[in-house]
């Protein structure tokens, strides 16, 4: 297909850049979506493709997924996402993330960048020293670092919003979840589930991390082959994508899927059959906004108190979600959409109507600038 039918098909995106360097060997693709709400942030995620049209269209789908997962959020800020066509392993150098920094600088604030699947902290200080429109810098930098603890806090509050609405119960004690994935957000949900009194099973293929989790807070294992279909409340998938599928979804033995891993649904329609089947399903993009939410913060001038007490509007915006899906009885994961949409749409009526007020991020982006001075 040919590069314009493509951008067409993915989406109305605003803008997509070609970024091209021989020196260095830089080839990446940054896509601005949506900057409605404001500027559009999203990592750099950096990936061997196989083409350069698959690099396209990932890039194309992620920077559309992070406009409706800021939106949802709650958040002044817009959708966008990059790309950078390499192997991590082997074809990282300086000179490629400042070339892609000089890129991202070129944009002038209206696409904010930040790590992602391939790309770490220390790839982001390159990026910094040619542009200041990058977050998830390293702490020493005025950072905010790990976003996990504020992920996993915000699935906490997901988790406590679905067994409102679905057990309507305001407490946790004795609810059984069974927790997929015990890497960094899989083991900070875990705490905060035991402080909550909640009756936890954890499941990893990384034998080492189970045990780990097991002693600290002497829990159960479950065999990870079976913790999707085991009996339980809640089912809290934080391990990879795709966890709700044909194979599984007929099979499910929990009331509730509210877990932090992205993507969960392998398609669409498993959403729909989730509601058939009765189990409520927490939408990833909503209840894992927690992470997104931080960086925002980081953007205001950080503060880690205001990052966590950011994170705890994920139980308003699950609850508005749910009774979206209630009162136009349509899938939870349509419902997200809606309110995401309908939240874009409000704020664009608004600029047209109030010419001359102007979001908080574009403020925050003087701040961003005077930062690297
Ligand atoms: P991670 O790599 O630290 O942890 C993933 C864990 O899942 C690992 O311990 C791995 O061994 C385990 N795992 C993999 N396959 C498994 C299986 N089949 N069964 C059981 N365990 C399995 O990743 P993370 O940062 O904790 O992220 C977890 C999920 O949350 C991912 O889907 C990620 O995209 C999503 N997410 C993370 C953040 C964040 O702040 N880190 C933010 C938003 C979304």
């Amino acid at each position: 297909m040919l590069t314009f039918e493509l951008i067409e098909k993915h989406g109305d995106h605003e803008e997509v850049v070609y970024c091209h360097d021989k020196d260095c060997g830089l080839k990446a693709i940054i896509a601005v979506h949506n900057t409605t709400l404001g500027p559009a942030l999203g990592g750099t995620r950096m990936w061997p493709y196989k083409s350069e049209e698959d690099a396209l269209i990932d890039v194309l789908r992620l920077s559309r997924g992070m406009t409706y997962k800021a939106s949802a959020a709650g958040l002044n800020l817009g959708g966008g996402k990059a790309v950078i066509i390499g192997d991590p392993k082997k074809d990282k150098s300086e000179a490629m993330f400042r070339t892609f920094g000089a890129f991202v600088n070129s944009l002038n604030g209206k696409y904010i960048t930040a790590e992602d699947v391939g790309t770490t902290v220390h790839d982001m200080a390159y990026v910094f020293m040619e542009t200041p429109y990058v977050t998830g810098i390293p702490v020493s930098f005025g950072g905010s670092g790990d976003p996990s603890p504020f992920t996993a806090h915000g699935t906490l509050m997901g988790i406590k919003a679905s067994v409102k609405h679905k057990l309507n119960s305001d407490s946790l004690k004795g609810v059984r979840v069974a927790v997929q994935g015990l890497g960094n957000v899989g083991y900070h949900l875990v705490e905060y589930l035991v402080k909550e009194g909640a009756l936890v099973s954890v499941a990893d293929i990384d034998k080492e991390k189970v045990k780990k989790v097991c002693e600290r807070f002497n829990l159960t294992a479950v065999d990870p082959e079976t913790v999707i279909i085991s009996e339980c409340d809640v089912l809290a998938p934080c391990a990879l994508g795709a966890v709700i599928n044909d194979t599984t979804i007929g099979k499910l033995k929990c009331k509730i899927v509210a877990g932090g891993a992205n993507n969960q649904l392998a398609e669409h329609r498993h959403g729909d059959q989730l509601m058939e089947l009765g189990i409520l399903y927490a939408p990833d993009y909503v209840i894992n906004a927690g992470g997104l939410m931080n960086v925002f913060v980081e953007l205001e001038g950080y503060s880690r108190e205001r990052a966590f007490e950011k994170t705890t509007q994920v139980y308003d915006n699950l609850m508005q979600v749910f009774n979206i899906s209630k009162a136009e009885n349509i899938a939870t994961y349509r419902a997200a959409d809606r309110l995401a949409e309908k939240r874009i749409k409000s704020i664009a009526n608004l600029r047209q109507h109030h010419h001359g007020r102007m979001a908080r991020p574009f403020s925050t982006l003087k701040e961003m600038t005077n930062r690297q001075k």
